[in-house]
């Protein structure tokens, strides 16, 4: 029988006690891993142990694939109504949303996120999306084609089946509802693997899919390492689909298995280097505002975050100027994420402050010029100042690879056929925000930039029913919207003869 964890909060933002199951969620129970090890929770903000979850393996992988498979056969997939899986969707969201505050608190605790944010972003959000599928659930269906006078065709959206996520560590409960929300809504049954890094919003969320009235098997959970957990799912010869979220090096892994395996179909939402590109047109006022939201959020922690800035001559020393003081507001507000008036908190792990350290040093040795930041702060924690280099070039590492971190570069441009070259010179293609206030040339460049994504003056502002992803190595498929139930079905063509005699 796994172990249950009480966390005890005692935090500016949140006071109570907060109980989640640390082992495997399969079947509708929980249970022990089969094989695998206890992996090590912390908290980024102190680096204190917070907990020890189970981490399972391949055996694990295959009980939770048969229990979906079951669930898909007998009680979900096209055994049940629309609304019956919209209605299940929307309790869940319900069941949340009565949850909210503890939701926040586990998501600031495990992830160090300021504790404002994950409640407005992450578990609001987490309820906005699963509502939004709860919605569309009954208005899944295909057409009918006309075909001559004695033969039509129709066409049904079929579930895959048993459906494989893998999410990241920067928007755990975000990235499960934008995996779950459409896979559930079209009729598949899902094996979950959240980030090793980041479980627990997941396991307290899994206690909640029974009371929801998942049938089991419908939602599994099943922690464990990329290695073990993710290349299980990846391999899974009854797995008709995997969608994933995360790193181009692990994405590029995920395809190979994939191909390896059963051809299994493959969504993924990779790295981004995207530019914010600022004309001088624009309002300069809110474009500092959007950039600075657009790179340092979540402690830049975003696949879409705005890494390349790229700022016309015009108003290059004005943005530069403001700019700098606004990380340096930001770097007085970093801190506690719990503490009121925090606004940049640590980044999630050793291994990802280590990286982003290191991206800092490269900076400084290729020849750039650390505006302003660029240093730990504090001494305990993974906490990075919001940092902006100048003087970058085209072929540096900070200016060609995802940093992921609050790292900036701002570069300056004269005409808008040279940002275009340079904001497109790179092997990604997510996202890219663009300033001005010349509604032609915002709209120009918005169609010459290679990405799946473009905001006008505006960074990051995600839509429940706007498609999310990315051109070039940042994957291929969409999330949300409409867009993301074509990803979870397949389009079955069936031919009736009305009258056409041989
Ligand atoms: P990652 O790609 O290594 O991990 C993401 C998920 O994939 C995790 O659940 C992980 O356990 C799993 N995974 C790892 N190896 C796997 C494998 N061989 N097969 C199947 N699953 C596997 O990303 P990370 O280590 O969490 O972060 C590394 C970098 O990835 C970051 O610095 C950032 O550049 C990028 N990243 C991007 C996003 C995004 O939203 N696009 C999110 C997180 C991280």
């Amino acid at each position: 029988m796994p172990a249950t964890f009480t966390y005890n909060f005692d935090t500016a933002a949140y006071k109570g006690a907060v109980t989640i199951n640390t082992g495997l969620f399969i079947g509708g129970e929980w249970v022990d891993p089969i094989e695998g090890e206890l992996i090590e929770i912390r908290n980024p903000a102190t680096d204190e142990v917070i907990t020890k979850v189970a981490g399972g393996g391949k055996a694990d992988v295959d009980r939770a694939v048969q229990a979906a498979k079951k669930a898909y056969k007998t009680t979900w997939g096209l055994k049940t109504t629309g609304r019956e899986r919209g209605k299940a969707l929307a309790k869940l969201a319900d069941l949340i949303e009565q949850n909210l505050d503890e939701f926040t608190a586990l998501e600031s605790l495990n992830v160090g996120k300021v504790y404002a944010n994950a409640k407005h972003v992450d578990v609001t959000g987490t309820v906005t999306v699963l509502r939004y599928y709860a919605g569309w659930a009954d208005k899944i269906h295909g057409k009918t084609i006309e075909t001559g006078e004695n033969k039509f065709a129709y066409t049904r959206h079929e579930p895959y089946g048993v459906v494989g996520s893998i999410i990241p560590w920067n928007f755990p409960m975000n990235m499960l509802a934008w995996k779950i929300g459409p896979a559930m809504a079209c009729g598949n049954t899902v094996v979950l693997k959240p980030s090793e890094f980041t479980p627990l919003t997941a396991l307290r969320l899994a206690d909640l899919v029974n009371e929801a009235g998942f049938p089991p098997g419908t939602l599994n959970i099943v922690n464990g390492y990329g290695s073990s957990v993710g290349q299980a799912i990846s391999e899974h010869m009854q797995i008709e689909k995997v969608a994933f979220t995360g790193s181009t090096l692990t994405g590029r892994r995920i395809m190979k298995a994939a191909a390896d395996s059963n051809l299994k179909a493959v969504t993924l939402e990779l790295g981004g280097k995207s530019p914010t590109i600022i004309f001088d047109d624009a309002d300069l006022e809110q474009a500092i505002k959007w950039a600075c939201m657009g790179i340092f959020f979540n402690m830049g922690q975003v696949c879409t975050a705005g890494s390349r800035i790229f700022v016309q001559e015009g108003v290059y020393d004005k943005f530069l100027e403001h700019f700098t003081a606004a990380a340096k507001g930001l770097a007085e507000k970093t801190g506690d994420p719990f503490a009121s008036g925090t606004q940049h908190g640590p980044l999630v792990s050793q291994a990802q402050f280590d990286r982003v350290m290191s991206y800092i040093k490269s900076g400084k040795e290729e020849g750039a010029t650390v505006h302003t930041g660029g240093e730990r702060h504090g001494d305990k924690g993974f906490f990075v100042q919001p940092t902006i280099f100048t003087d970058a070039h085209p072929g540096m590492k900070i200016v060609q690879e995802e940093i992921f971190g609050p790292v900036g570069v701002v570069i300056k441009f004269k005409t808008e056929e040279e940002v275009i070259e340079q904001a497109n010179d790179t092997i990604y293609g997510l996202a890219s925000h663009i300033f001005s206030e010349n509604t032609s040339r915002a709209i120009r460049v918005a169609h010459a930039i290679e990405s799946g994504m473009v905001w006008v003056n505006c960074a990051n502002t995600v839509e429940v029913n706007v498609p999310f992803g990315g051109y070039k190595q940042s994957g291929n498929g969409r999330e949300l919207g409409e867009y993301a139930l074509e990803t979870y079905t397949q389009v079955k063509a069936v031919h009736i003869n009305i009258g056409q005699k041989l």
